[in-house]
């Protein structure tokens, strides 16, 4: 657990280097820590760490570990950041913070319809796949302004930004190309008068080329947490 601790250290020096080297102010970025395949015990040592932020990618995995860790963790902030099938709205509109992985209307409205009325409006991203055909999930660049006019205006959604997943290499002149291009779409909704102040790119391999490129939400679990184990074998 001490290793958590050093590990979060490390990953925000990371992100303070890159940072300064762009001309930005550390600040502006801020940490998901990601804790898929991670057990309960992993979350709290993070929290215990002063982390407060957490991803999830699996809606029940992320409800059994809520559920494990009932009222030990005040203030903490939960995010989807896995794919959302639209018979799940209503339990994530409930149990999330922020679902970063929008990419159609039909399950903004949902959640949108399933937030309750006494908490505050659910902080959403639009998940817009920048490498075409390497990743399935979000929606096409070109398809984005539109979706984002919608889902800013359903009543108990709040449009934050947007997030991408660009497909994985070591390639530096890729990764920051992929995440320009995320940053010229975000900066271009912006300039037509939608109010966002999110843009979630960047992960544990490539943290440095996000943040180079305007990244204001970094998703790193491996960094934090460690290898995680390989997926299960299908049965
Ligand atoms: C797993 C995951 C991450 C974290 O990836 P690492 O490489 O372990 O840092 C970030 N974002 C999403 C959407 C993920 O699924």
């Amino acid at each position: 657990m001490a290793a958590i601790n050093d590990n979060l250290q490390a990953v925000a020096a990371r992100i303070r280097d890159a940072a300064r080297a762009a001309g930005r102010d550390p600040s502006m970025v801020r940490l998901l820590a990601v804790t898929k395949t991670q057990p309960p015990s992993a979350v709290e040592a993070a929290y215990a760490a002063g982390q407060r932020s957490f991803g999830e990618n699996y809606v029940q995995e992320a409800l059994d570990k809520q559920a494990a860790l009932a009222g030990r963790t005040p203030g903490i902030e939960w995010h989807l950041i896995g794919p959302l099938q639209s018979n799940k709205t209503r339990v994530v509109a409930q149990a999330f913070d922020w679902v970063e992985t929008i990419d159609r209307q039909k399950v903004a409205q949902r959640l949108s319809d399933a937030r309750a009325l006494d908490v505050p409006p659910l902080n959403v991203l639009i998940q817009v796949n920048v490498s075409g055909e390497a990743t399935k999930s979000g929606v096409s660049p070109a398809g984005a302004a539109a979706l984002a006019r919608e889902v800013a205006r359903l009543p108990r959604l709040r449009l934050r930004g947007l997030m991408a997943i660009p497909e994985p290499t070591t390639d530096r002149k890729l990764q920051l190309e992929r995440f320009h291009a995320v940053r010229e779409l975000f900066d271009r909704l912006n300039a037509e008068g939608l109010a966002l102040d999110t843009l979630s790119m960047g992960m544990s391999q490539d943290l440095e080329s996000a943040v180079a490129e305007g990244s204001t939400l970094v998703r790193i679990g491996t960094a934090i947490f460690g290898e995680r184990p390989k997926a299960k074998a299908a049965a």
